[in-house]
């Protein structure tokens, strides 16, 4: 018998509900969901739905069957991928940088001991991960990474600092770029590391952000120690590392991992029912939103309707092109500059739902509790972190147009020359 070939499928839809029906519950019209971590520090749900989905390889189902995956052809990804969304899974945000990020840059760079003993842990949500790439100096510009990894027989000593990293306080690993060679130019001395965050010289202190979650925090480094056997890649190799991570990241965002995606053949999703409910949408007789004449409120039900019929021909084709360019991704390949159009289309989908939940509720949108508050102020982030809205808009300029490329004086000099303030 030959195996599958990567868009067919032994699987139908009946098994994998057969078997998701005894692990999980399924979604009804009542579900509500938080996405992105907004306004939830929620651990345990994810922890659950991770561990018991884990044996069956539901989750990541094309990882190896012995890391926490089913070994699936790309048709079955989508699949299962497509039957998951009848059922509850919850906000993943605590764990997506394992499992959309570290985990394929693992199965992609790492050696089979790493593989062996970083990956189903991730799978099952028994350890978390957190992304140390962001430095105060380096941000757009990430090859600027400053934080020092010095050999020393057969480990590494680190020091310097991260910020904007999200979920260090509950990371039990880091996956960090740092600068080992200080005399090559900026995008070539740089390796990956593995860093406990729980080790002596690892300092984190969270930060709080105006959507009041503290999701993120810096992380101040001072002689921590990484044995060698915990670097990612060969040493020079960070920054290809680092672009699968990135890849990854930019294509994964608002795809699959529970959220506020609507349950399949649900008659309208989530956000609009909620609109309908708030008698946003010219849907209800006694609209209690609006103290003008009939006229202005029809006139504004029209313009509103309009614009979440918009939304809603957005966020689909956003929704599948993200799916495509994950897709793409778990089947070997890398997501490319289809992830950062994918990352534009998500970001501008969550924007203008929150915006025009938070705009219709009028005064009770600004209490803290409010419809849309918390995605309202949670959405300027969106456009920031995993790069932000303007780098993507370089990277398809660049990639995908064909557009000259930005200046880069400081792209052949040695790293340590380019930070003299000279480029
Ligand atoms: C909620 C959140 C979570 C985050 N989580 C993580 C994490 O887990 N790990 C991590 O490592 N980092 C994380 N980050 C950091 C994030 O990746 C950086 O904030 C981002 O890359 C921008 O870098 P910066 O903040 O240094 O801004 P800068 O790079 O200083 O940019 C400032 C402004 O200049 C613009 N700009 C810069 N360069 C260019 C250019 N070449 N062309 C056009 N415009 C340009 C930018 O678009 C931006 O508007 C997170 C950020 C946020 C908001």
């Amino acid at each position: 018998m030959t195996a599958p070939s990567s868009m067919e499928t032994a699987l139908a839809p009946e098994d994998i509900r057969a078997a998701l029906d005894g692990l999980l519950e399924r979604r009804t019209d009542q579900t509500r969901l938080t996405s992105m971590g907004a306004g939830s520090d929620d651990l345990d749900d994810g922890r659950a739905y991770l561990a018991a989905t884990v044996d069956g390889g539901w989750h990541v189902p094309t990882w190896p069957a012995a890391h926490g995956g089913r070994g699936a052809s790309v048709a079955e990804n989508q699949l299962i991928g497509s039957v998951l969304r009848e059922y509850v899974v919850p906000d993943l945000y605590p764990f997506a940088i394992g499992l959309g990020m570290v985990g394929p840059a693992l199965l992609a760079h790492g050696t089979a001991q790493q593989q062996d003993r970083w990956l189903r842990p991730i799978a099952s949500g028994a350890e978390i991960w957190c992304q140390m790439f962001s430095e105060p100096e380096a941000g757009s510009d990430l090859a600027n990474v400053a934080l020092s990894a010095e050999r020393d027989g057969e480990v590494w000593r680190l020091g310097g600092q991260k910020t904007w990293t999200s979920r260090a306080m509950w990371a039990e690993w880091g996956i960090c770029l740092a600068r080992t060679d200080p005399a090559q130019p900026k995008h070539k001395g740089l390796t990956m590391f593995v860093v406990a965050m729980d080790a002596p010289g690892v300092e984190v202190r969270p930060l709080r952000q105006m959507n009041n979650d503290a999701h993120f925090s810096e992380v101040f480094i001072d002689g921590a120690e990484v044995p060698d056997s915990w670097r990612v890649g060969d040493v020079g190799e960070g920054w290809r590392v680092a672009m699968t991570i990135l890849s990854h990241e930019r294509a994964g965002a608002g795809s699959r991992g529970g959220g506020d995606g609507a349950r399949r053949g649900a008659r309208v999703p989530p956000w609009i029912a909620d609109l309908v409910a708030l008698g946003a949408l010219g849907t209800r007789s006694d609209n209690a939103l609006s103290d003008t004449t009939p006229a202005d409120t029809a006139l504004m039900d029209t313009a509103r309707r309009d614009e979440a019929m918009s939304i809603y021909a957005a966020d689909m084709a956003s929704r599948w092109t993200a799916q495509r360019a994950a897709d793409e991704a778990r089947s070997g390949g890398s997501p490319g500059p289809a992830g950062s159009g994918a990352k534009l289309r998500t970001v501008s989908s969550y924007k203008r739902r929150a915006f025009l939940t938070n705009r219709a509720a009028g005064a009770a949108g600004m209490l803290e509790d409010g419809p849309g508050h918390i995605e309202t102020v949670t959405a300027p982030s969106m456009s920031i972190r995993g790069g932000t809205d303007e780098i993507q808009r370089n990277i398809l300029g660049e990639r995908v147009l064909g557009l000259p490329g930005e200046p880069r004086l400081d792209r052949d000099v040695p790293w340590r020359d380019s930070r003299k303030g000279l480029l």
